[in-house]
């Protein structure tokens, strides 16, 4: 498969402190990339590259249930969320500063921002609702990525009509696919 790497890589977080959300791996005949919010699956028969075995986790028992409802998610609808879409945002709670002021008594002092951790940016919390899915752009970007690198136009969301909380599968094609875990809210309506 032409740019595994960089697909793969949308679905890890190499500052995980578990190895097995930094790095592709691969158990029986799936290659796998998570972090614990997404998970992909490619078919080791599509690959260019050999990736490390691991039987840390179980990745393919995450994939069994494929939910009762389905609908045709399109990279043009996708595109008009994540067309101005940035990962990182500029935080407010030091409004970029990177410090905040701490009282004690009656002394005052600034130090780090305990929101960002002195980086002054903070991960995009804007959502998205699918069905009757809510989903974080910061964690559905990488279906988003992935669909743009690899070409395609529409993926099948696969989920659980009124299971809020519960993963979705998207379906690329026979050797590709994906979970993705929803945000959970306390409203989910039906569309
Ligand atoms: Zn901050």
């Amino acid at each position: 498969m032409e740019n595994e790497r960089q697909i793969f890589r949308y679905f890890t977080n190499e500052d995980s402190k578990r190895e097995v959300f930094q790095e592709p791996f691969t158990q029986g005949d799936f290659t796998f990339a998570t972090d614990g919010r997404r998970i992909i699956r490619v078919s080791n028969s599509c690959l260019n590259n050999k990736y490390a075995q691991t039987d840390k986790i179980n990745a393919n028992a995450v994939f069994v249930h494929s939910g009762d409802s389905e609908r045709n998610v399109t990279f043009s609808e996708l595109h008009e969320h994540f067309k101005n879409f940035t990962y990182f945002v500029k935080c407010d709670e030091c409004d970029e500063y990177g410090l905040v002021s701490w009282w004690y008594k009656d002394f005052e002092k600034e130090d780090e921002c305990p929101v960002c951790n002195g980086s002054t940016r903070v991960e995009n919390k804007s959502s998205v609702k699918l069905a009757d899915k809510t989903f974080r752009l910061s964690v559905l970007c990488s279906i988003y990525r992935a669909m743009d690198l690899l070409e395609i136009q529409s993926v099948r969301m696969e989920y659980d009509k009124g299971c809020p909380a519960r993963a979705v599968r998207f379906v690329f094609s026979d050797d590709v696919d994906a979970m993705v875990l929803p945000q959970q809210t306390k409203n989910n309506d039906d569309d």
